[in-house]
Order: C-alpha cells, then sequence, then structure tokens
C-alpha cells in the first residue's frame, strides 16, 4: 500500500500558501521557544481573533453562548481555547491538542559557580536528549526571574546579534582518546552539562573573582541577586533561528519542532475556522517531554475544570453534562512522528514509517514493547477520519514510531482517551527529533494545517 507524494498534487497556489504558512511558522518558532513565550504569542493571537480571557468572563459574571471565543490560561504555561458551536454541549467537542514544552536544559536553583576562572551556571536537562549533541554549539537563555517583592524579570539572552551567547564546551579531539572510548549516553554527562557563564575578573582576589564579576553584571543590568536564582526558570536553548533548509527550500530547520509544529498549525487552525455547529476547543499543553505531570501538565486537572467553567459560563453545566460532554469528544492527539531516515533505515519499518512530504501522519497507537503506555484509536473511528481526510483530499499517511521493539515514545493522547472520548495520534514527520536543530517538511506542516481544519468543520 502505498501514499502519494503531496508535493506533486500542489499548484502554483498551493505552493504560495505553503510558503506564507511557513514564514508564519518560522516566525512563531523565533518568538516561541519556551512554553512561556508560546502561550504569550497564542493569547495575543487569540485576542486579535476576538477570543476573551475565561477569567474574565468568570470575574464579571457574564454568560456564554453559541459563536462566543474564549481562552483559558494555566500559570502561563498551558492554554485552552474554545469556539462555542451551536450543538448542544453534551453532544461533545471536536478537540486538537498539542504540546508546547521542548526538551532543553534548565537552571538549578543553585547554579553559580566558579572553577578555573571560569564561571558556570549548572543545570539539569528536561525532556529525551542526547547529551552529546548539546555541547559546543550557541546556547541563548530565556525564562523569569520571580523577586520577593512580586515582580517578575523576563530573560532572553542570545538571540539576537548583539547579544551573547552561552556554551557547553566538549574536549579537543586532541585529548579525547579515553572520551571517544566511551558509551553515546557516557561521552557527555548529565552532570556536565554546565553553561559557560562568564570569565572576566574586576578585582584582585583569587577566589570566586569571576563569579563576583557576574554577580555584579546581574545585579547593575538585570536587578537580579545571587538567592534569586532559587525563585527562577531558566530554560537554556539553542540560539539561532528557524530557517528553511535543502537547496529547493523544501524544508524547515529550527529547534523546538515537536511539538511546537502541531501547536502552531494547530492554533491557526483554530483561529482559521469561525462559526462551528459542534464546539471546538484547541489545547496547547506544558510538560509533555517530562511524563504530562504538574499543574500544567495534561494529567492536572485544568482541562476538566475549563470545561466545567465554560459550561457553568453558557447555563448548561451539571456533572454528568460533563461527563457527557467529555465522553462524546473526538480528538486528534497532534504530536510529531519519527520520519524515516534513510541512514538510520534499521530503525524503522518501512511499510510502516512516516515519509517526508506524505503528509500528516496518522498513528493507531504509540507506546513501546507491546505497546505499552499506548492510546489505540478505534477502527471505526479512523474509518471517519480517512473519509474525511480523503473527501478535502488531504495528504495523510500512517506509521508507528520505529520498528517493533526498537523504542517508543507517548502523547497526550492516552490521557484524553481516559474520558471515553476517541483519539488518534495524528501529527507531523520529524528528522532529528529532540536533537538541538530538528527538520520537517513543508508539505507535511501545510497538509497538517489542512488537516486540522477540516477536523475541527467535520468531526
Ligand atoms: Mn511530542
Ligand atoms: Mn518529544
Amino acid at each position: 500500500m502505498d501514499r502519494i507524494n503531496a508535493w506533486i498534487t500542489y499548484e502554483e497556489a498551493d505552493i504560495k500558501e505553503m510558503d506564507s504558512l511557513c514564514a508564519d511558522y518560522r516566525e512563531f518558532l523565533n518568538a516561541g521557544k519556551t512554553e512561556r513565550e508560546c502561550v504569550k504569542l497564542i493569547v495575543k493571537m487569540a485576542d486579535e481573533k476576538g477570543y476573551r480571557n475565561l477569567a474574565d468572563i468568570i470575574k464579571n459574571k457574564e454568560t456564554l453562548k453559541a459563536g462566543d471565543k474564549v481562552y483559558n490560561v494555566c500559570m502561563d504555561k498551558t492554554v485552552a481555547m474554545f469556539n462555542i458551536g451551536t450543538d448542544d454541549m453534551e453532544q461533545g467537542m471536536a478537540i486538537l491538542g498539542a504540546h508546547i514544552d521542548s526538551p532543553r536544559m534548565d537552571v538549578k536553583q543553585n547554579p553559580l559557580y566558579e572553577n578555573g576562572d571560569f564561571a558556570y551556571l549548572d543545570t539539569h536537562y528536561y525532556g529525551g536528549i542526547k547529551k552529546y549533541q548539546w555541547v559546543a554549539l550557541p546556547l541563548a537563555i530565556h525564562g523569569v526571574v520571580c523577586k520577593k517583592d512580586g515582580r517578575t524579570i523576563d530573560i532572553s539572552i542570545g538571540e539576537c546579534d548583539k547579544d551573547p551567547v552561552f556554551c557547553v564546551s566538549d574536549l579537543l579531539i586532541h585529548l579525547a582518546g579515553e572520551q571517544m572510548e566511551k558509551k553515546a549516553n557516557k561521552v557527555i554527562e548529565g552532570e556536565n552539562l554546565d553553561i559557560l557563564f562568564g570569565s572576566k575578573k574586576m578585582t584582585g582576589k583569587d577566589k570566586d573573582a569571576v563569579k563576583e564579576t557576574v554577580l555584579e553584571l546581574l545585579k547593575n543590568k538585570y536587578d537580579i541577586e545571587e538567592e534569586d536564582f532559587i525563585s527562577a526558570e531558566l530554560e537554556i536553548v539553542p540560539a539561532g533561528k528557524a530557517r528553511e533548509a535543502g537547496i529547493d527550500r523544501s524544508m524547515i530547520m529550527s529547534y523546538g519542532q515537536d511539538d511546537r509544529v502541531c501547536a502552531y498549525t494547530s492554533l491557526v487552525a483554530m483561529l482559521a475556522v469561525d462559526k462551528v455547529k459542534r464546539t471546538t476547543c484547541c489545547l496547547l499543553t506544558d510538560k509533555e517531554e517530562i511524563g504530562s505531570v504538574g499543574a500544567t501538565g495534561m494529567q492536572s486537572m485544568f482541562f476538566e475544570n475549563s470545561v466545567a467553567e465554560l459550561m457553568n459560563a453558557m447555563g448548561c453545566f451539571s456533572e454528568i453534562a460533563l461527563r457527557r460532554c467529555l465522553a462524546s469528544s473526538r480528538m486528534l492527539s497532534s504530536d510529531v512522528n519519527a520520519a524515516y531516515d534513510p541512514l538510520f533505515a534499521n530503525a524503522f519499518d518501512k511499510n510502516n514509517a512516516s515519509y517526508f512530504g506524505r503528509g500528516v501522519v496518522f498513528s493507531k497507537f504509540t507506546g513501546s514493547r507491546g505497546k505499552s503506555g499506548s492510546n489505540d484509536a478505534n477502527a471505526e473511528y479512523i474509518a471517519k477520519i480517512r473519509k474525511m481526510m480523503d473527501d478535502n483530499k488531504i495528504c495523510y499517511q500512517t506509521a508507528e514510531l520505529g520498528k517493533v521493539d526498537v523504542g517508543g515514545g507517548g502523547t497526550i493522547a492516552y490521557i484524553l482517551s481516559l474520558y471515553g472520548m476517541e483519539v488518534i495520534d495524528c501529527g507531523v514527520a520529524v528528522l532529528n527529533m529532540h536533537a538541538p536543530w530538528e527538520i520537517t517538511s513543508k508539505a507535511d506542516i501545510y497538509e497538517a494545517w489542512k488537516g486540522y481544519k477540516v477536523f475541527l468543520q467535520e468531526a
């Protein structure tokens, strides 16, 4: 069974639309390198499309009705958007869910130390990374420092041409004989992912003079003291912008495409679909890369509470109505898939892998080792989705994440499926997934965006 390549179906107008979508997507990637930055962007874009903050509706005791659009934000890191349709809420929603956190290094709470006349920031990595990929490349610091007086200082250093960048050092090849004999997971140890932060001495002191110089600079420039690191969230990410890739400019190379490629396409699909019968929802969540834990992860009550508040404001809330709404909903868990890489062909089952250019990827199940930890989408639901995609000429393919027993991965699909709703994994194929720079195909981004719009209108 072969799938067609989307590129051969395109006319000039399609290419134009695709390039415009991908240009906007690159801007989103450049401005949203952390979950907090993404939420800021999402709220701004939603505001411009007439969405209102659900918290304001609740505070002002306003009511909501069909045609109204709202969003709810959790701790500046997760956001749920709703476009209320004319159908009864008990008939369920059409939900697009993606995540906006990405693998990175987080600065520890007591991070700053000096060694060998260098100042370092100690980090603990976040999500699954090949640690050896994160050394000897320019890094940026993004995040917040919260002061005891209630102020929050926003930090973004390393993205402008004039900004300094940071780095984790690697051993020179000339002295790396012993290192090169090590297993890849030991070549760079997690505890050694420390950020080179400074090297200047402004006093003649022997001990900690570089660290003191750094602290003085932090105080003068950012009003940050050493103890403020205790209440900071600083994320170390690759410095630099998303770029077009390939001589034919057919691809995008950027940090954070897992899963912002699905988050962005879901978001703009949500904003593009106006009047709906069935209420639509776009859920852009945090903490997927570490198991969807915590208040801002998919396992929290945030989403369920948001739907309860929405129904309450619509005057149709009851415990049973909420349960029926969730159980009757249909969802695309929009998350990336592992693109087939001919240079590592052994990791894939060629007939059940996703390929660049063959469109949006549907995965019946994820998980690993005998589908453990998987959401297994129902055949009946997949048949409906097939019809929806075929009727609207969306290019799509199906895939498992790698060969049986080679590895695996999870998404948020299994968590939403616990409500009894229909859920299937559906996303964009990514090459180099979880590397500092990940690659996607423009055609797949375009097909995902079109497919998500169709889903919101027809699911
Ligand atoms: Mn993902
Ligand atoms: Mn991931």
